[in-house]
């Protein structure tokens, strides 16, 4: 037998998996289909050119040429468009989106010699599982339940001997089960990362859709061991592709060649381009009190077609961001096929499994799609559990 060619290889490589979501998006775009299953923002929600046209002139020359300081914030006002206080520049880095963030992360914290150990919430986000994964680390799952990350289960694995390099979380309205880290575990993991020396990757790209009157999340202690991820994708723009990484200044430095050998720099017209939407707080906090309306509308319609068609879903309790975990207490092995003849589509909890089984849930999505059609696609998924289960 001829051993395979590079290209054989390289084609048929498994460290490269597609995001289940992204499959499933193909079919959830059919004529027909009603889908619960993405999670990109509602559209309309988002700020029209009406709204604000900042004229960017391309020939200024932080516009024309990259950043020489390997992606640093491109301006000092671009730094700004990561926080809402003054920023330390020296503990920024824009990236292309919270996702390249993770995947810079993830690089720098690779060991050289060997399988590095990541521990990630159980669910958890297929971004995130999906990065650590091809870049040869080795996860292990940890629960959440309704105020996050089981804490105390991290800390008996601690206490048993697993010596982790990073430990990922997605602390305020978690994709995908809408769960907030309480304060008091945000404060023990931060501990438990000092005492075991491992990072905490706190990716919070939700934490501005508070949709209730409680007060938003408390962020995670300072600490030298926290590297905060933020995003403009759910409250902007995805397609802007503009994130950011807030961390140790020694380890945005590294982070920042790690970067360089990426991508060189993130584009500074998208750079620029948020900071001048940014630089007017007023228009800016409108726009995020509209956005929170917008959401709030939204859950509500679907919570209340959950409640209507599926009256046993055990629903998670949540305050914001864009989705709905619900246990239908059954296997739903089966159920997506079936749904997706009866016209809706959504995310099989299996796809945000890693070490626990997530069978009996799904994740229903009301960030996007008509929602005066969410009932309709409730009833379809309803009918098409009563097929699968009779
Ligand atoms: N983290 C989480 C938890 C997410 O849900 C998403 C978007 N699905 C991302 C990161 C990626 O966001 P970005 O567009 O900023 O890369």
């Amino acid at each position: 037998m001829t051993a395979p060619t590079l290209l054989q290889q390289l084609s048929s490589d498994d460290r490269w998996t597609s995001s289940v979501i992204r499959d499933l998006l193909v079919h959830a775009r059919q004529p027909g289909v009603l889908s619960l299953a993405g999670g990109l923002p509602a559209v309309e929600l988002l700020p029209s050119s009406a709204a604000r046209s900042p004229p960017i002139d391309c020939s200024r020359s932080e516009v024309a040429w990259h950043c020489n300081t390997a992606s640093r914030a491109a301006s000092p006002s671009c730094g700004s468009c990561c926080s809402r206080d003054a920023p330390d520049v020296d503990r920024i880095l824009v990236t292309a989106g919270s996702q390249q963030a993770l995947d810079l992360v993830t690089r720098l914290a690779a060991s050289p010699t060997e399988t590095s150990t990541v521990v990630i919430e159980d669910p958890g986000y297929i971004g995130a599982s999906q990065v650590f994964r091809s870049h040869g680390h080795q996860l292990v799952g940890i629960g959440v339940d309704a105020d996050g990350l089981r804490v105390d289960e991290l800390a008996d694995h601690l206490a048993a001997g697993l010596r982790p390099r990073l430990c990922y979380v997605n602390p305020t309205f978690q994709n995908p089960t809408g769960a907030t880290l309480s304060a008091e575990r945000a404060q023990r993991l931060v501990e438990l990362a000092e005492t075991y020396d491992f990072l905490v990757v706190a990716d919070d790209p939700y934490v501005e859709l508070a949709l209730d009157d409680r007060p938003a999340a408390t962020p995670l202690p300072e600490s030298p061991q926290v590297i905060r991820l933020g995003s403009m994708s759910k409250t902007l723009s995805p397609g802007l592709r503009i994130g950011w990484i807030d961390a140790d200044p020694r380890l945005v430095a590294q982070l920042a060649l790690v970067k360089q050998a990426a991508d060189l720099h993130t584009s500074t017209f998208n750079q620029l381009l948020v900071a001048d939407v940014m630089s007017d707080s007023t228009w800016w906090s409108a726009h995020l009190d509209g956005l929170r309306n917008g959401y709030r509308q939204r859950r509500a319609a679907l919570r209340s077609a959950v409640d209507r068609h599926l009256p046993n879903a055990q629903v998670t309790p949540q305050g914001g961001g864009f989705f709905l975990w619900c246990d239908l207490g059954v296997d739903v092995d089966t159920l997506l096929p079936a749904a997706l003849d009866h016209g809706v589509a959504f995310v099989p909890g299996a796809a945000f499994a890693i070490d626990q089984p997530a069978n009996t849930s799904i994740r229903l999505s009301y960030s996007s799609g008509d929602q005066t059609q969410y009932d309709e696609a409730v009833r379809r998924l309803a009918a098409a559990l009563a097929a699968t289960t009779s």
